[in-house]
């Protein structure tokens, strides 16, 4: 059965609209004014309305429709999640444009109404509104359907004093599941996930795709009986089934967050807003679960999903940049080779430092694609150089531990390679004592392959992790990089200076290079030369910079001659 509203004083209107319509197929109710129809459409679903134009806007008794003070916007903004359907004695073209703007689906003059061009124009109006606002791949209700559906359970929950549950579902692995399986495969799984999660509901409750892999669930008029968890650990146990596709299973999970009305929140954004913040919560702590929105959730994570929503933007913009420090050979002076440090170049806040997204950025999964980025970035940059027909130098890149244990690594090292054509031994990456550590065996594979493929491999900040003496000797290195704490304090500090000279030993002793890094002062040059630290690397010599600054910090520094003989001539004074 069709549920139709009219709205409307004319009784020949509403008796030519009865008369239009098949009693068997469509239903008729009726009210004068549109205060009435608000009211009652706040209670009851309709699938159109009827609104007689000609004296809708009567209402309050301010004359017909369509004279002064009638606002058209307004009125069709009170319904517009309604398959509406404008009905008048006359129309002109403006008008007919104007009601279409603000949300009419259609609009006929009373005189059609006696034939067959009313029900057309219902289903007409109907698919309309349905094309506008649902999701065309799940069939669900959209962001704005959802908002309206929203607005209004708050205001029942409000009025029975009910509570409602808003649960922000969020897919793990989707990403994975689309990129490895294909797309098709992928609008699978969403209608499969869209349809279990439905059946997880009642019929009243509202599930919505906000996009992507995110949905939404509205549980109203909780209770006892039906409460968010049991609905959340349900969803999340449905959506762990494997689903089927041309006979391979894909297994995905959700990550629930679960915020509260009126305990969380009482506003629609709000509730939206603190669900999804605890969605996120569910997923740092492994996914595949449900977490209820806490108010200690708001300072950190609602922070990080600003900057998380902003950083995942920044790496569809390529936002990121990498400035370049020089490595000095104290031997002889030369420029051995370049360390790339990535910053984000935020169109607000200009540079952001690493420290303040790669840990975000891992936290939220995004260190693989940004990772890619950035080898990217480096190994564009040395192929351009060596396009202009720059001095050829040697570009480490640093690792996460993330991407060094991701599977794709290789690939995306390799694809980069062939992609830009630079020489593999121009490429060195930077990899931290604690990110080979965590399996050493795994290790040792892709560090072997790393090195078979041509690429130099440098522990960094060596002296701050615990590595296995027994691995790394093992393991196909190329240099250790002293970390900077220690360096720093070398002169003063009895044991840093002796943590230094014994990585030193030790280096010279698996035969590895050493690198200093974070050298600032005469001094710390000074302690390192004695103690035969053949590489350096620091403010003494030059901060990072751009790439198109690199060539002249070099030609400086060669000016500067820093062979051993006249290393007393200070740098930058
Ligand atoms: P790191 O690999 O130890 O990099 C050296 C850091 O020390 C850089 O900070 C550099 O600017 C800074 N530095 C260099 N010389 C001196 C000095 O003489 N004195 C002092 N006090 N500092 C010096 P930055 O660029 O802020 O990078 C910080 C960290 O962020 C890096 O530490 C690295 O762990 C990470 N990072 C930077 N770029 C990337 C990247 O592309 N990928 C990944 N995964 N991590 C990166
Ligand atoms: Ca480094
Ligand atoms: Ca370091």
């Amino acid at each position: 059965m069709t549920e139709i509203l009219f709205i409307g004083r004319d009784d020949d209107a509403e008796a030519a609209v009865l008369a239009a319509l098949d009693g068997s197929t469509y239903s008729v109710h009726r009210v004068r004014t549109v205060a009435a129809a608000s009211a009652l459409l706040a209670e009851q679903r309709f699938d159109a309305l009827i609104i007689d134009f000609d004296d809708a806007g009567a209402g309050a008794g301010t004359g017909p429709g369509g004279g002064p003070g009638f606002d058209l916007a307004q009125l069709l903004g009170l319904f517009l999640f309604v398959p509406t359907i404008a009905l008048m004695d006359d129309f002109t073209p403006e008008m007919v444009v104007q009601l279409v703007q603000f949300g009419a689906q259609d609009s006929l003059v009373k005189s059609e109404l006696g034939n067959e061009r009313l029900t057309v124009s219902i289903q007409c109006a109907i698919s309309r509104a349905h094309m506008a606002h649902y999701d065309s791949l799940t069939g669900l209700p959209n962001r704005a359907l959802l908002f309206d559906r929203l607005t209004h359970a708050i205001n029942q929950s409000r009025r029975y004093d009910h509570e409602l549950a808003v649960l922000f579902i969020d897919l793990d692995r989707f990403k994975f599941v689309n990129d490895t399986m294909g797309h098709e495969a992928g609008d699978m799984v969403l209608k499969t996930v869209a349809s279990r999660i439905r059946e997880c509901l009642r019929e009243s409750d509202t599930v919505a795709r906000l996009g992507g892999d995110e949905f939404i669930a509205l549980v109203t008029n909780l209770d006892a009986a039906v409460s968010a968890a049991t609905v959340a650990s349900k969803i999340v146990e449905s959506v762990s089934r494997p689903i089927m596709i041309g006979g391979n299973g894909a297994t995905i999970s959700a990550s629930i967050g679960i915020a509260l009305f009126p305990d969380d929140a009482e506003s629609a954004d709000d509730l939206m807003r603190l669900s999804d913040a605890a969605m996120y919560q569910a997923k740092q702590i492994g996914g595949e679960g449900y977490q209820f929105y806490r108010p200690d959730m708001n300072s950190s994570a609602l922070r990080r999903i600003g900057l998380g929503v902003a950083l995942q933007r920044a790496i569809r913009h390529d936002e990121f940049e990498l400035h370049y420090q020089p490595q000095i050979d104290l031997n002889n002076g030369e420029i051995v080779g370049l360390e790339a440090l990535v910053r984000w170049n935020h169109p607000e806040r200009g540079m952001i430092p690493p420290d303040q997204f790669i840990p975000l950025a891992e936290e939220l999964g995004l260190m693989t694609p940004l990772g890619n980025l950035i080898l990217g970035l480096a190994c564009n940059q040395i192929a351009e150089w060596q396009r202009l027909e720059m001095p050829v130098l040697r570009v480490a890149v640093n690792l996460s531990a993330h991407q060094f244990n991701q599977d794709d690594l290789l690939e995306h090292v390799q694809d980069w390679i062939d992609k830009t054509g630079v020489d593999a031994a121009l490429l060195e990456v930077e990899l931290t004592e604690s990110s080979i550590m965590q399996d050493p065996e795994a290790a040792a594979g892709i560090l072997g392959r790393l090195s078979d493929a041509g690429v130099r491999v440098t522990i960094d900040d060596f002296g701050t992790g615990y590595s296995s003496l027994a691995y790394l000797k093992r393991f196909p290195l190329d240099a250790l990089k002293i970390d900077r704490s220690f360096v720093r304090d070398v002169t003063h500090d009895a044991s840093d200076g002796a943590i230094v000279r014994t990585v030193i030993a030790l280096a010279q002793h698996l035969g590895l290079q050493v690198v200093a890094e974070g050298v600032e002062t005469e001094e710390q040059l000074e302690f390192l030369r004695a103690n035969s630290c053949q590489f350096a690397q620091g403010f003494y010599f030059s901060p990072p910079v751009p790439a198109d600054e690199v060539f002249g910090v070099i030609a400086r520094l060669e000016r500067q001659n820093l062979r051993p003989a006249v290393d007393e001539m200070r740098l930058g004074a």
